[in-house]
């Protein structure tokens, strides 16, 4: 069974005035679609063929075509989930405690933001859960992801941005600041703390 790109649970202009439509749609339907199509191409015929793409992360693929696009075809899938219109503001439930014990939630955005803004060129930013249940901000660069054992910080990734161009361009030109800072309006940290409990 080949990867396919997942429905949003929301139109591609509910994200707006963070995220505007086009944006949204071209994200989706084009740069998403291309990292499913090229993952299915990359691993027809081969051993990861059938693994899921969790594993396909955890594999560490030498192969730029599994690395690059399943990489892709991971952190998109996870990127719209965290996603919702009017955002819920702020952490909740076992993610608001452990943010609370890395400084808390205005050091945490600090911290985020940072790391999403000094990444240089292409990349994402990453809230990532370590193995006792901690909290951990980090970055990786192109399509990389914290469950890749190439990663410099390894973990369970519970909240990601994209700051590939590709994310902001159109509405935000050269001001990724702007960009990551309307991001938090956005953050469906119900959905964190989902992934943080599992
Ligand atoms: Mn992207």
């Amino acid at each position: 069974m080949a990867f396919e790109l997942p429905k949003l649970n929301y139109a591609y202009d509910a994200l707006e005035p963070t995220i505007d439509a086009r944006t949204m749609e071209i994200h989706h339907t084009k740069h998403h679609q291309a990292y499913v199509d090229n993952l299915n191409n990359a691993i027809a015929g081969t051993e990861l063929e059938g693994k899921s793409l969790e594993e396909i992360q955890k594999t560490g693929s030498d192969k730029p075509a599994v690395r690059n696009n399943g990489g892709g075809h991971y952190n998109h899938s996870l990127f719209w989930e965290l996603l919702t219109p009017g955002g819920s503001k702020e952490p909740v439930g076992n993610v608001k405690s452990e943010i609370e014990k890395i400084g808390g939630f205005e050091k945490f955005k600090e911290d985020f933001s940072n790391a999403a803004k000094t990444r240089f060129g292409s990349g994402w930013a990453w809230l990532v859960k370590n193995a006792d249940g901690s909290l951990i901000v980090s970055s990786t660069p192109n399509q990389d992801n914290p469950l890749m054992p190439v990663a410099d910080v390894k973990g369970t990734p519970i909240l990601g941005l994209d700051v590939w161009e590709h994310a902001y361009y159109l509405n935000y030109q050269n001001r990724r600041p702007d960009y990551v800072s309307a991001f938090f309006d956005v953050i469906n940290w119900d959905k964190v703390e989902e992934l943080y409990n599992k």
